[in-house]
């Protein structure tokens, strides 16, 4: 019993300190030592419940004064035999732990904070934009922390009480035959507080819904149903809870001309069967503007031509991929008794040379059935 400090030594104030003072002291170690600081550290556990304890006698006059005479003896029979445990001293000092820690760190305040849900927004894109990329403004409708209170619900100049139903600690036992059941406290619905003085703006909500507009950076290579992930844009916490994210869908409109496949882009390029037969140079739109493509002599139907690197930016390395060019070979339809004339005469050429090749393949087969 004698080895119990001084509680004026433990909160470092002097003999005549008055409450102003003692309550900033013992906010400093509360603050200090506080567990959740502290996780699993004895030595911080117990500056924290002595600090609690000396707290608890001087500010409470008549205890105070019965201290002052008689030292630790003279609260002997005042019931008061310090804190059994932290649950202990958050449930008497929570209204003193509210204006210390804010909403969001004193014990007891935890179940009344929560956080923001995640919204989401679904954005349309040109083809264009999603290749390139883009700065675009969304206005969103959302809940914020009411401006007038601050997010605590109250009324100006005043503040939350701790609900007297259940001590503040948001939940209320009953007895059931044997059995003690725990429910949530309906006076405060669990959250341990009750706000006696409503802001009138937000009616004791903390929050308001309001119109934001949020700028949003859409990369180059973004593809239909990409998801953009904007951190914290999401609505407010409630009571000091963190906020939620926004996601933004991306719905990209197609092309009339380049399709798209992951990095690549796809087109096709209708040609006649003579710049196939003869070859030829053309020009192809790609995605920075025409270039030029040499056609082979011969090319086939559904041969694909290669522009490496004229594709779009890959969103994880910005390296771009390919555009790839099918060449659709046409057939004239409206043609002038000279090119009537000139096809008639390559196409005996061509019957002969055919009939020959069809002999040859045939002879060969012949040759190998007999052989
Ligand atoms: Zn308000
Ligand atoms: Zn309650």
């Amino acid at each position: 019993m004698s080895t119990k400090q001084d509680y004026y030594e433990i909160l470092s104030v002097s003999r005549n300190a008055s409450n102003t003072e003692l309550k900033a002291a013992y906010r400093k170690l509360a603050l200090q030592y506080h567990p959740d600081r502290n996780p699993n550290d004895k030595k911080a556990e117990e500056k924290f419940k002595e600090a609690a304890e000396a707290y608890e006698v001087l500010r409470d006059p008549q205890k105070r004064s019965l201290y002052d005479q008689y030292g630790h003896a003279g609260l002997e029979n005042t019931g008061f035999s310090g804190f059994g445990g932290f649950e202990d001293i958050f449930s008497s000092f929570g209204d003193i732990f509210e204006d210390f820690f804010g909403f969001s760190s004193g014990r007891r305040s935890r179940s009344r904070a929560r956080p923001g849900a995640d919204l989401r927004y679904d954005l349309g894109l040109e083809f264009m934009e999603a290749v390139f990329g883009t700065e675009t403004e969304i206005d969103i409708e959302k809940r914020e922390i009411c401006p007038d209170c601050g997010g605590n619900g109250c009324e100006k100049d005043t503040e939350p009480e701790s609900c007297r139903h259940c001590n503040g600690t948001g939940q209320v036992s009953r007895s059931q035959g044997f059995f003690t059941v725990r429910t949530t406290c309906p006076t405060c619905r669990g959250n341990g507080q009750i706000i006696p003085h409503p802001c009138p703006e937000c009616r004791g909500a903390g929050q308001v819904m309001a119109r934001k507009t949020v700028a949003v950076k859409i990369p180059a290579g973004v593809d239909n149903g990409s998801r953009l992930r904007l951190t914290g844009e999401g609505e407010a916490g409630v009571f000091g809870g963190p906020p939620g994210d926004l996601y933004v869908f991306l719905h990209v409109e197609p092309h009339a001309f380049f399709k798209r496949r992951d990095t690549d882009i796809i087109c096709e390029i209708p040609i006649s069967f003579v710049q196939a037969a003869l070859g030829d140079k053309i020009s192809v739109p790609t995605l920075n503007g025409d270039k030029t493509l040499k056609i082979p002599k011969g090319t086939q139907p559904g041969d694909i031509f290669y522009f490496h690197g004229e594709g779009i930016p890959s969103l994880r390395t910005t390296r771009r991929g390919d555009q790839l060019i099918q060449v659709a070979i046409t057939t004239p339809t409206h043609l002038t008794k000279k090119q009537e004339a000139l096809l008639k005469d390559f196409a005996k050429l061509e019957s002969k040379k055919i009939s020959h090749k069809i002999k040859n393949i045939l002879k060969g087969d012949a040759n190998k059935a007999t052989g």
